[in-house]
């Protein structure tokens, strides 16, 4: 199928798993996660209605931000070092990976020199794998209430990227944590927080999810196919032992 084809058919996927789902008056958001994926490709999707589009190096953001059409919203879903917020900061719509004050801190100083709002998501790391960035269900209200005190930055709601699994089934508890999360945290009403997104679902889960309450789904693989990485350079054995 084409990329114009997988969008519609994800399109479809995720209006039939929101009127079935648990948030039926959502309206769930897709972006198309398009990191490794060259301009052609984008431009297809662009063409085919999609206007926000996930990358998570800041180079390639930068890269394509200059590129395509300006009317796109850029969402920076990988993590994010401090020593990149300063390239990132006035191209990103929203960041969803923002995982500790310190680097809120430095998005917060360099909002503030450049007169920017910089909206962001906190991520959470629900299933607490030891191999994921995130905070803690745990550290979470803490966090967000930390950063809710820093200027130029808003708080707009959680992220999480959910394990690799086979069935989607087993990600469910993890969407539903977040929602609850979300839930508690509108409760407390901190200033500055509007916990308006979550971000949650990718190619093989993104159906739960919605069902679960997502507002924003990600999904690569199911628009532009598998991506191929090479081989890091040092890593390639030389032929010749
Ligand atoms: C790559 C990526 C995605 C998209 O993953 P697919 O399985 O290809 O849909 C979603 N979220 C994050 C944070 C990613 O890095």
């Amino acid at each position: 199928m084409s990329v114009t084809e997988n969008i519609r058919d994800i399109r479809e996927r995720i209006r039939r798993a929101s009127a079935r789902g648990r948030f039926p008056e959502k309206e769930p958001r897709l972006i198309a996660v398009s990191k490794t994926k060259p301009l052609p490709m984008l431009q297809e999707a662009y063409q085919a209605g999609i206007r926000d589009f996930g990358e998570n190096r800041v180079q390639e953001l930068v890269e394509k931000w200059e590129a395509m059409p300006k009317d796109i919203r850029w969402h920076m879903i990988g993590h994010l070092q401090r020593n990149k917020v300063k390239y990132v900061v006035d191209k990103a719509y929203l960041i969803h990976s923002v995982d500790s004050l310190r680097l809120a801190q430095e998005i917060s100083r360099e909002a503030v020199k450049r007169q920017l709002l910089v909206n962001i998501l906190v991520e959470v790391n629900a299933a607490q794998e030891a191999s994921k960035f995130g905070s803690s269900c745990r550290e979470t209200l803490e966090l967000v209430e930390q950063i809710a005190r820093l200027p130029g930055i808003r708080v707009k709601g959680l992220m999480t990227v959910a394990p690799y699994v086979e069935d989607p089934e087993e990600n469910r508890p993890y969407f539903v944590i977040l929602q609850q999360l979300a839930v508690d945290i509108r409760n407390k009403n901190v200033d500055n927080v509007d916990m308006e997104y979550l971000s949650m679902g990718m190619t093989g889960d993104f159906e739960v999810a919605v069902e679960e309450g997502a507002d924003y789904v990600r999904v690569g693989t199911g628009i532009f196919g598998e991506r191929k990485y090479p081989p890091a350079a040092d890593c390639v054995p030389s032929s010749d032992k």
